[in-house]
């Protein structure tokens, strides 16, 4: 969920086509149903729920254009992809100020997304004093979510 403020993925989709542009990469229709349904997405979906969701608007989209026009959103900076050590990559839109962390359950799969103020000014003080200066930094939590664990009590 990277809460996208409405509007907000318009404006990516929007930038999208524009960085295709200036990358002499063409901006095709399926190219943008692929995009309108990450950008648009509230979720961390992997490659076969976006496949899923274009096929539910009746789009028909193949694999490869799937992949081709994730990696290009992701190059552009407007979609963050993961590897939380599933069956496959996830992918969400990176609006502006929407940086989060992640609780990943090892159980169900279930992702879960945390903001935490003082870990994020941390981060770049203990980089700070390996004299290193930071770029960017995901921050994971992998265990077991509430249910999960309910569901061991029950
Ligand atoms: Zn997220
Ligand atoms: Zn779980």
């Amino acid at each position: 969920m990277a809460r996208l403020a409405s509007g907000e993925a318009e404006a990516l989709l929007g930038s999208f086509r524009e960085w295709l542009r200036r990358h002499g990469q063409p901006v095709t229709r399926q190219r943008d149903q692929v995009a309108a349904v990450v950008l648009g997405s509230t979720d961390h979906l992997s490659v076969e729920q976006i496949q899923e969701r274009l096929q539910a608007q009746g789009a028909t989209v193949g694999l490869a254009t799937v992949y081709r026009t994730l990696d290009l959103l992701v190059q552009s900076g407007m979609v963050r992809g993961h590897d939380f050590g599933q069956r496959s990559r996830r992918y969400e839109p990176m609006g502006p100020g929407s940086v989060h962390e992640h609780l990943i359950c090892t159980r169900c799969g279930k992702v879960e997304e945390f903001t935490h103020e003082r870990l994020e000014r941390m981060l770049p003080i203990i980089a700070d004093e390996y004299g290193f200066q930071p770029d960017r930094h995901r921050v994971e939590i992998y265990g077991v979510c509430r249910e999960c664990q309910r569901r061991v009590l029950g």
